[in-house]
């Protein structure tokens, strides 16, 4: 109804809220990822020791906020979130440190961004729970060494290997996520619409999934957005012609690519012949941000196999020639 979708968009975070998994059984695929962390958790409540720090990799969107805060639900203890951008000097982040409870969870999400001085306050507190601190200046200055509560970091990143040594060995769990199928994103499609309270076929579920190049959080959003379409025209359920007919007119197409997927490989294709080109001037000739383009549209073109990163630079493969002549832009 219409009173649902003003309030979907004035309390757009707390619907987020809503829908994110809460529990570890309410946390879909990622089965072996699931069952260690099962183990990781029983043992560390068993030993009545903090669990050990934990990293988190992979595109944005696939559930690493969502597996921190399952994290600390399960140990039932405190989420204190932070991110590396926000924590600019080595003071911000010993404050934090030092008002951890016991066992808590420390979240750093995208956490190799964050400054070398800060990240060096890091490494004795996540080693020895003790954090140096300098005080004083000059001839004068001295370290006074601080006891911090046992805790646990979990860090979140999209890119691992900018991530420095020293900080990444200190890690006793380093996880990747990965993208997921069909099947997974439906059955997140089919969660989310029973909490949202939307009537959905499984056909429709899986239309969606299949459309939501690989993420979660996009598959949630186009459940939102499919919704709303089926809304305005009246339809009783959302089934498979609902959400096919509302994707493509939201422009995303058979297989989830959206305008700037199929832009990215168009110019490719008809600017640089397929390149190599390097991302800066592909960027440059699709208006939009390199970082963008890196972390968000190129991982899933290479993994459907469109793209390739060479040393001299991105190709189209001819596997995106021919999704192209399908699929062209509009
Ligand atoms: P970012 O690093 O950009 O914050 P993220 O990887 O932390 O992204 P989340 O915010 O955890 O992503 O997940 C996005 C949304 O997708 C969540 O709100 C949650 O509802 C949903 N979600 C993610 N993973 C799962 C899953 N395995 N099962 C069910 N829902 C999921």
């Amino acid at each position: 109804t219409h009173s649902d979708q003003g309030v979907e968009t004035s309390n757009i975070h707390n619907i987020d809220e809503t829908i994110r998994p809460k529990r570890l059984d309410d946390f879909i695929g990622h089965k072996a990822l699931r069952e260690n962390l099962k183990v990781y958790i029983q043992a560390a409540l068993e030993r009545g020791q903090a669990l050990d720090h934990t990293i988190f990799y992979g595109n944005p969107g696939l559930g690493k906020t969502t597996l921190a805060q399952i994290m600390a639900s399960e140990l039932g203890v405190n989420l204190v979130s932070t991110s590396g951008p926000v924590l600019e000097r080595s003071g911000d982040l010993a404050a934090i440190l030092t008002n951890l409870g016991k066992h808590d969870i420390l979240f750093v999400d995208e956490i190799h961004r964050m400054p070398i001085s800060v990240e060096e306050v890091l490494y004795p507190a996540m080693e020895d729970f003790k954090l140096d601190l300098v005080v004083g200046q000059g001839p004068a200055a001295r370290t006074v060494k601080i006891d911090l509560e046992p805790f646990t970091l979990v860090g979140a990143t999209t890119r691992i290997g900018l991530l420095s040594s020293p900080l990444r060995d200190r890690f006793g769990v380093i996880q990747r996520l990965e993208f997921y199928t069909p099947d997974e994103l439906a059955k997140i499609v089919t969660r989310t619409a029973r909490i949202l309270k939307v009537k959905i076929s499984p056909d429709g579920a899986l239309e969606i999934g299949k459309r939501s190049r690989g993420t979660p959080r996009i598959a949630n959003r186009l459940l939102r957005r499919v919704r709303d379409f089926c809304a305005v025209n009246g339809a009783k359920k959302l089934g498979v012609e609902e959400a096919s007919q509302a994707l493509e007119r939201m422009d995303v197409d058979e297989i989830g690519l959206d305008y700037m997927d199929r832009k990215m490989l168009q110019v490719l294709i008809e600017f640089y012949n397929g390149g190599p080109v390097g991302l800066k001037t592909l960027a440059t000739a699709c208006s939009e941000d390199v970082r963008t383009l890196e972390d968000i549209y190129e991982p899933y073109l290479i993994q459907c196999g469109f793209l390739q990163r060479t040393p001299r630079g991105r190709i189209a493969t001819p596997k995106a020639y021919l999704h192209l002549k399908t699929g062209l832009l509009k």
